[in-house]
């Protein structure tokens, strides 16, 4: 059977590569005369992998020391509640960005915590821009500031940070992490669950500031504090050792791509294919986004009736593009197009787009 291209967003799309090398060793990992699944996560082995995926991480994002890479279990969405618990205190605020649904997610999870002020809500226009510099109301003095770097439901995607300038920002970059090079120290934590752009589903990667270990209450229950993560080097208690193993491979397969300025020229080649075949379509393709705010991740549209979006995800599934079906809050189509997504698929996919439209 032949592979589709797969524009799911979340499980999504690995790179083949990967997928061989992982296959390759799955029976007998380095001489080990098992798989790296039946590895102990106290070998060697696997200590050298994570040591590994932690250096890549460094190496690919030009990291300082001054950041202790995680990786934890739970999702994204065990942060939502992770940051809040520890570092929204009693008689602080935390401030809240809301550009979309996982945003409004983890805005929620810390409510639950403390107090927490909304800084900016893109809300009134069904979360079809990032918010400008203007709009957004910081606190006289937040604790932190947390934000979604990328909405994979709505296909938007922040530009530029500097808004945030001696802040202490918090992002979540599950759809966007390692899209291209990222200024590190312009954030106090950052995470991302794998399964979009880093690896398989089952790891959360955190990229934590030292200096906020030192602060970490100790009265919360050892799997929530990032700093008996950290002394413990992601090895607190058992890791998704699959899954890491994983992450490690995309990172190795990244690094010979030539680097992040080099996977972010191909991200944005790959996300221009499909807006190109938007904007010329003279209005038959409805992009959701705005275009200064869209995502080089997830690409959002509508067609004119909802009938014919059912045609265009019928006809596209049937040439191999699968997994194309928007999320509810916005209908229509969504190309989530990570890093792993070759620019074949993008270009099939927009060759399609025109030659669909054409035929209607
Ligand atoms: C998918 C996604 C999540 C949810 O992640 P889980 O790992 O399933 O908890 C959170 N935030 C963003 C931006 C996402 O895209």
């Amino acid at each position: 059977m032949e592979r589709v291209f797969n524009f799911n967003p979340g499980p999504a799309t690995l790179p083949l590569p990967v997928l061989e090398k992982a296959q390759s060793e799955l029976l007998n990992y380095k001489g080990t005369g098992m798989s790296v699944m039946e590895v102990s996560h106290r070998s060697k082995e696997f200590e050298a992998i994570v040591n590994d995926a932690e250096s890549l991480l460094k190496e690919l994002l030009q990291m300082s020391d001054d950041y202790k890479v995680l990786f934890l279990q739970g999702g994204a969405s065990t942060q939502f509640a992770m940051v809040p618990l520890t570092f929204l205190k009693e008689g602080e605020t935390a401030d809240y960005i809301t550009t979309g649904s996982f945003a409004e997610k983890a805005y929620k999870e810390a409510v639950k915590i403390g107090q927490v002020h909304i800084a900016a809500n893109t809300k009134d226009t069904n979360h079809n821009r990032i918010p400008s510099a203007e709009e957004i109301k910081f606190s006289p003095s937040p604790c932190y500031v947390h934000i979604t770097s990328n909405n994979t439901i709505f296909g938007t995607q922040w530009k530029d940070y500097s808004v945030f300038n001696n802040l202490d920002l918090i992002a979540d970059m599950s759809s966007d992490i390692l899209c291209g090079p990222l200024d590190v120290s312009k954030f106090a934590l950052i995470y991302a669950g794998a399964q979009k752009n880093l690896g398989p589903s089952g790891v959360t990667v955190v990229i934590i500031r030292k200096d906020l270990l030192e602060k970490i209450p100790s009265a919360l229950p050892s799997m929530f504090r990032y700093d008996l993560h950290a002394e413990n080097n992601s090895l607190y208690n058992t890791p998704p050792s699959f899954s890491i193993y994983m992450v490690n491979l995309v990172l190795e397969w990244l690094k010979g791509q030539g680097g992040l300025a080099k996977v972010k020229e191909i991200n944005e080649n790959k996300s221009a294919l499909i807006y190109e075949a938007i904007d010329q379509s003279e209005g038959f393709y409805r992009g959701h986004a705005e275009k200064e705010f869209r995502s080089i991740m997830n690409v959002t549209f509508r067609l004119p009736e909802e009938e014919m979006e059912k045609k265009f995800l019928a006809e596209a599934a049937s040439k191999g593009l699968v997994n194309l079906k928007g999320h509810r809050s916005v209908g229509g189509i969504r190309a989530s197009i990570y890093n792993a997504m070759p620019v074949e698929g993008c270009e099939k996919l927009a060759a399609f787009m025109k030659e669909f439209k054409k035929n209607q």
